[in-house]
């Protein structure tokens, strides 16, 4: 199906074939075509609330380390986040850890492959299956990888979602959600039948709203990251600006297909010269002052190639220095807790956030790139001592 303006319709015929085959592969019975991958988490989180009525207050569950969009959508959605902590040497989330933040309100556990390490998802499969709540993987950052056990990713959960808009494995627009049962799918049509999707607004808008909301967690990440200002204070100024950008979240299906199903068949080639450019780095990297994210080897993706600082106390510094020679660094992400539930505290996720910096495996990159990023990144690593 795809996400219209209108309410949901057939895929159209570009990626009909895609659809069965992925279906089939993961196991599921349905797939809905999105604008974002926020639109599918919104939808999802809809559908996981309708199905426990009875909950007035529903709960999902997500990680501690993840981009704040699962968050944001969750509350759009009615639903309130709670942030589980994270593995200190992944950053994925700790199973362990979720016990502290299940209730009896949580309607959905959110599981997010990260940077291209996906996560073993057995225990977390039979805890929903014991309560009788939906497992949701968003696979965005492991997409075509598989889980530890070898099933290809999504094939895990209740649901699955996935984007294809910029700086991600497929960019060229769109979003996807999967339902592992098809009778899912009448609950979520009645959602968008009585509340359809709000008017995309013109481009320049979405573009200066999209540009604000990262300026403004830019801004309040550092002065967190600095220590100026508690996460405590910060949250309730966060969540009072929050709603003005809800008309990110909420869009429509790309009406043509094509681009993304050219993309979607060149995948296993992108992949591979994902993983060439991750050896690089990795043949190169070994052995400095820092720990080396190694996951996309037994999974087959890397999104950002990634390492953990032995020494936090100069990220900062070495990015910059490192940007200086010309290379893309990222330090994602800064723990979401801090903005939307402080108390749901998170020590495992505080530490990661501030080791970890990510290189680039991107198409924008050539095969040449990681020798050079890796020679600068050793050049600079005495800023690290
Ligand atoms: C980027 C990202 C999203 C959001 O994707 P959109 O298509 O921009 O909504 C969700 N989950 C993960 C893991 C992401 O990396």
């Amino acid at each position: 199906m795809m996400l219209t303006a209108g309410g949901m319709a057939p895929t159209i015929d570009a990626l009909k074939s895609f659809e069965s085959a992925y279906l089939n592969q993961i196991g599921s019975e349905a797939m809905i075509w999105t604008g974002r991958a926020a639109t599918g988490l919104y939808a999802v989180y809809r559908l996981a609330a309708s199905l426990r009525p009875e909950i007035d207050r529903p709960e999902v569950i997500v990680p501690a380390i993840m981009c704040a969009t699962a968050a944001n959508t969750a509350l759009l959605a009615g639903v309130l986040p709670r942030f589980v902590d994270v593995d200190p040497l992944t950053g994925l989330m700790d199973p362990a850890m979720i016990p502290e933040r299940l209730t009896e309100r949580t309607v959905a556990i959110v599981a997010i492959h990260l940077y291209g390490q996906t996560m073993a998802l057995d225990s977390l499969r039979q805890l929903c299956d014991e309560r009788g709540i939906l497992l949701i993987e968003d696979h965005t950052q492991a997409l075509g990888g598989v889980l530890p056990d070898g099933r290809p990713v999504g094939s895990a959960g209740d649901a699955s979602v996935c984007s294809f808009n910029r700086t991600k494995i497929i960019d060229v627009g769109g979003g996807a959600l999967t339902l592992r049962r098809a009778e899912w799918l009448e609950p979520l049509q009645a959602i968008f039948e009585a509340e359809p999707l709000p008017p995309t607004p013109a481009p320049e808008r979405l573009a200066e709203l999209s540009l604000s909301y990262r300026n403004m967690h830019h801004g309040l990440s550092a002065l967190l990251r600095m220590g100026e200002i508690m996460p405590e204070e910060i949250a309730p100024l966060f969540l009072q600006v929050r709603p003005a950008y809800n008309p990110l979240y909420l869009r429509p299906a790309p009406e043509d297909g094509t681009a993304l199903a050219a993309a979607w068949s060149g995948l296993d080639a992108a992949l591979q010269r994902r993983r060439r450019r991750a050896m690089a780095y990795a043949e190169q990297l070994e052995g400095g002052p820092w720990h080396l994210l190694n996951g996309w080897q037994d999974s087959g993706v890397c999104w950002r190639y990634t390492l953990l600082l032995d020494h936090p106390r100069q990220q900062r510094a070495f990015s910059e220095a490192v940007r200086g020679d010309g290379f893309h660094v990222s330090n994602l992400y800064w723990p979401p807790h801090h903005f939307f539930r402080p108390q749901d505290t998170c020590p495992q996720a505080d530490a990661f956030a501030r080791r970890v910096v990510n290189l680039w495996v991107d198409e924008g990159i050539s095969d040449d790139y990681p020798v050079p990023c890796a020679a600068s990144l050793k050049k600079h690593a005495r800023l690290l001592a």
